[in-house]
């Protein structure tokens, strides 16, 4: 199957590494042209050498903090400059921090928020006017197994990651008539430093140690194993694409079955 992706102008946000990253090397590699974006100037343009290397593809660099409005604005003005329009926009960034719901005060809750949810809201909104342009602009959001069943210590993406959902299916149904198409991924435990970090946090607290839990996690899913990055860049790919034309609204859990309800 030809996913079509070939020069389409494609801005992938958080992807100096993890699951954006990966997202950006699969695009990449199927011949778009990407921009990233990550905050730290020299992570972000080592990550854009790594992909242009891997991949031969045009690969540009945008830093900026995608949780202030500002920001959120002006990197997909740039992206849009610099591609010459827009067709597709993977809105992703780094998850809160994790904690008993004790913990948090309202200042913790406002930067979730900020990080989590509001981030999808200002990307999707500066890039409309592009992805109508472009005539099939496609959006994929990366949010969370945990908007179908919350996990444990992660009460503040757990929230953000529901309200998540509820907006891309939202815009789904409110622009479809202009052709415009808003998907979701759910991520199960997929191999990345956030996932490292997390569960070093949970061995910690548990006085365990951190590769008995990341083991733990791998047997929870059915397939035995935590995902790799690349298994979640080729999902958000595929939706992304023009071969994904007569998908929208789709909330994909890509979790290797560790979600065990029905739906
Ligand atoms: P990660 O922390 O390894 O990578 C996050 C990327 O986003 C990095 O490139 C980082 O520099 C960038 N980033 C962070 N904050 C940013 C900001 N404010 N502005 C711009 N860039 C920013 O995380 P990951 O594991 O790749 O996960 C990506 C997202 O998916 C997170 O929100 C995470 O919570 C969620 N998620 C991950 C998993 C998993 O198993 N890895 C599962 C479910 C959900």
């Amino acid at each position: 199957m030809d996913l079509q992706l070939g020069n389409r102008r494609i801005l992938v946000t958080g992807a100096s590494r993890g699951l954006g990253y990966a997202t950006a090397q699969v695009l990449a590699a199927e011949g778009a042209r990407v921009v990233i974006n990550a905050r730290h100037p020299d992570t972000l343009a080592e990550a854009a050498a790594r992909l242009r290397a891997a991949t031969g593809a045009e690969v540009h660099a945008v830093a900026g903090d995608v949780s202030q409005a500002d920001d959120a604005a002006r990197v997909v003005q740039a992206a849009v400059a610099h591609l010459g329009g827009l067709d597709g926009l993977v809105t992703n960034a780094g998850g809160p921090p994790p904690g008993p719901f004790e913990a948090f005060d309202d200042a913790a809750w406002y930067a979730a928020f900020d990080l989590a949810f509001l981030f999808h809201v200002r990307l999707i909104r500066a890039a409309l006017p592009a992805l109508r342009d472009a005539r099939g602009g496609s959006v994929v959001a990366i949010t969370s197994i945990s908007a179908k069943q919350p996990i444990p210590n992660l009460v503040l993406s757990n929230t953000m990651r529901a309200a998540a959902v509820a907006l891309i299916k939202s815009l789904a149904l409110e622009l479809g008539g202009e052709g415009l198409r808003f998907n979701a991924v759910l991520p199960g435990w997929t191999r990345t430093e956030r996932v490292t970090e997390l569960l070093a946090y949970r061995a910690q607290q548990k006085g365990t140690r951190v590769e008995d839990e990341m083991a733990a996690q791998a047997r929870a899913s059915a397939l035995g194993r935590m995902g790799e990055p690349e298994e979640l860049g080729r999902a958000v790919a595929f939706l992304l694409s023009p071969a994904a034309s007569y998908l929208t609204g789709v909330l994909l859990p890509v979790e290797g079955g560790s979600y065990k309800g029905l739906c």
